[in-house]
């Protein structure tokens, strides 16, 4: 079995239909899905220690199985420059959970390397109760929320399907090279396009999946956040 399975049954095991931030990330991982390195911290001098070992900037976000939305509860700290910010970071994201959610279980925080500014995407994965797991992709933020700028394909798709999603978006120039920017890697993004509708066909119990956002670089791209939730 690979780890992604294990992951996704020991999820199920416990009763647990979100996966924790680590785990969605590993299984993007194993599926070609480039993501920042992260470690787990437990404590305030650990996520420090952590912080040195991946140098700075930093990013820290609380792991909850109770926090889907973790900017909503302070949980996630960004641009964290010393040891000394990262452990009163770590302190800080504590405390913001349990005001938000004083009985939240917390396993830790993630201690991140900080993902520089590109272009936002969201990819995303849900399955549909007619047509079975679809996936899609848009720009980030009112692209999306705003202007409903995004395209949906039913799985499993090809990588030059994955390109059209991209290319058929009405605000493709602003990934293409728009006033002078450097255009985005679309062969990447089509990349991770394609990797999601093969890990939502591989694991049929995926219900939701949500990598927003995704960094698009000139070279290469990234996931910076990613949410996967179970039937
Ligand atoms: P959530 O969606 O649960 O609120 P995210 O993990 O998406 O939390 O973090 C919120 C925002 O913080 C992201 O949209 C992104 O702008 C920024 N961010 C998070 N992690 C990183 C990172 N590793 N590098 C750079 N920016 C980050
Ligand atoms: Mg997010």
């Amino acid at each position: 079995m690979n780890q992604t399975s294990k992951i996704i049954n020991q999820a199920k095991k416990e009763g647990r239909k979100a996966l924790l931030e680590p785990e969605a990330k590993a299984i993007c991982t194993e599926y070609g899905i480039s993501t920042n390195k992260f470690k787990l911290a437990k404590n305030a001098k650990e996520a420090a220690k952590f912080a040195d070992e991946i140098g700075y900037p930093i990013v820290l976000k609380i792991v909850s199985p109770d926090i889907i939305h973790k900017s909503d509860a302070g949980g996630v700290l960004v641009n964290l420059k010393t040891a000394e910010d990262v452990a009163a970071g770590y302190t800080k994201i504590i405390e913001n959970a349990k005001n938000y959610k004083a009985d939240a279980e917390i396993v830790g925080v993630l201690v991140l390397e900080m993902a520089p500014q590109g272009t936002e995407v969201i990819v995303g994965a849900v399955k549909d109760p007619q047509f079975g797991q679809t996936v899609m992709f848009g720009l980030g933020g009112i692209f999306v929320e705003l202007l409903k700028d995004v395209n949906f394909r039913v799985a499993p798709i090809t990588k030059a399907d994955a390109k059209e999603m991209i290319t058929q978006l009405k605000a493709f120039p602003l990934l293409n090279g728009y006033r002078g920017s450097k255009p985005a890697d679309i062969d990447a993004l089509a990349t991770i396009i394609a990797n999601v509708s093969k890990l939502v066909m591989d694991e049929p119990s995926i219900k939701e999946l949500d990598l927003n956002p995704v960094m698009a670089y000139p070279k290469g791209a990234k996931t910076v956040d990613a949410r996967i939730i179970l039937e």
